[in-house]
């Protein structure tokens, strides 16, 4: 972190800036990033502080990881954007290193995860009518409860929050909800009019549910007998976060289709793919779906750049060893502020004990103590620092969280 912040205004002054002049979306933390190196970021004061969120996984490898930075340097002195009326020089080389490290046959180029979603519905659907043979408009998508696939009008629509949905009805019909980690009420659900079964392999938003052994293995063995897809959305659980480059490794699945997006970004850009096999993703045509921004050169070099580093292994490594420690700390911890916890690899969702304040106070409390963590419903907190986190700086943040919960 060389360069001074150039702000003329404090934090306090740039909070109440945003107030009259910024929709009120969000309900951030009260600290003003200015800067940012590896797991670390520092405010506009200076004050420095752990970032234990990692961007809700984007920024899997930290900030500025000098690999990303160079390839975004190289490509912004070059090419940035063609639009998809023309080819690129990028986009081949992406596609194809995707493909093989997420073992899978075709890429379609998005933005963001939402827009992979709504891809991933579109293109289950046609292969519903193109090739399963379903009657026109009639297909169904199977999804869970307390799911979290993004916010689009459609996402909503199949969203169990009320506070997601409210207000923004009429909603998109061809979704059935099911409880999550139940294969049984997915059986049920399931029937001729299925295009997919759509599931994020671990529930981040719901507090990093974890499913039972067997679930993924279930999901993927019934919707082949059923004759429908498997849609799974690792936009927050791939790309190395839980010990694998996928989170369905787990259990040695393969779906027909994966959606990714956040950390195929690197903390840079806004990069998202649907990745899935030929028979799926060869639905689409010229013209029937697209984006004036997915699969630019930019995008294209810098999620290049992702791939060669998860091609090493060393993230998907370190996330299973510092899980372990992760694990290992927040076990010392239950009976002692913690309630429960489910962590698989750098991931944890972390139940405090109500009494000592809700997750949003706890939250604040690490803030003050140089760890910037996100609570999620009630008195739970996530934990999902970068994979690139030292061992170190893994025991000091739990050593503050110690302290936070116990003083
Ligand atoms: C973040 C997220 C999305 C939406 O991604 P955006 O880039 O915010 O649109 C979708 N699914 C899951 C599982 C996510 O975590």
């Amino acid at each position: 972190m060389t360069a001074p912040a150039r702000t003329d205004r404090g934090s306090e002054e740039l909070i109440r800036a945003e107030e009259p002049v910024l929709a009120h979306n969000y309900h951030p933390l009260p600290v003003v990033v200015a800067r940012a190196e590896g797991a670390w970021v520092e405010d506009v004061e200076g004050r420095r502080y752990l970032d234990m969120l990692a961007g809700y996984s984007a920024l899997n490898f930290g900030h500025r990881h000098p690999a990303l930075i160079e390839a975004a340097h190289r490509q912004l002195d070059r090419l940035t954007l063609t639009s998809r009326a023309f080819h690129n020089d990028r986009l081949a080389g992406f596609a194809e290193r995707l493909a093989a490290l997420t073992g899978t046959d075709m890429v379609l180029p998005m933005n963001t995860g939402a827009e992979a979603v709504e891809s991933g519905i579109k293109v289950a659907r046609k292969w519903a009518y193109d090739v399963k043979g379903v009657p026109a408009d009639r297909a169904t998508i199977v999804v869970a409860a307390d799911n979290f696939h993004g916010r689009t009008t459609t996402i909503v629509s199949f969203s169990t929050d009320e506070t997601a949905r409210c207000g923004f009805g009429p909603f998109t019909p061809g979704f059935r909800i099911v409880p999550y980690n139940d294969l049984a009420a997915l059986e049920a659900a399931v029937d001729e009019t299925t295009a997919a079964v759509l599931i994020e392999p671990i529930q981040g938003e719901a507090g990093v549910l974890i499913p039972d052994d067997g679930y993924l293995a279930g999901v993927r063995e019934l919707t082949r007998r059923k004759g429908c897809l498997f849609v799974a959305d690792e936009i927050q659980s791939g790309l190395g976060r839980t010990g694998h480059t996928l989170a369905v490794e787990h259990e040695s699945v393969v779906p027909d289709v994966v959606l990714l997006g956040k950390a195929l970004g690197g903390g840079i850009v806004p990069v998202s793919a649907v990745v899935g096999s030929r028979e799926v993703l060869g639905v689409l045509h010229p013209g029937e779906h697209g984006s004036t921004f997915g699969g630019n050169p930019l995008a294209a070099a810098v999620g290049t750049a992702v791939v060669e580093l998860l091609e090493t292994g060393e993230f998907q490594r370190r996330a299973a060893e510092l899980g372990a420690v992760l694990r290992e700390g927040l076990a010392g911890l239950v009976g002692r502020g913690v309630v429960g916890f489910r962590a698989r690899g750098l991931w944890a969702g972390v139940d405090v004990d109500p009494a000592l304040g809700s997750g949003r106070e706890i939250s604040e409390r690490l803030m003050r103590e140089g760890i910037l963590v996100k609570d999620t419903h009630g008195s739970t907190i996530r934990l999902a620092p970068p994979l690139t986190v030292t061992p170190e700086e893994l025991a000091g943040a739990l050593g503050t969280l110690e302290k936070v919960l116990t003083s």
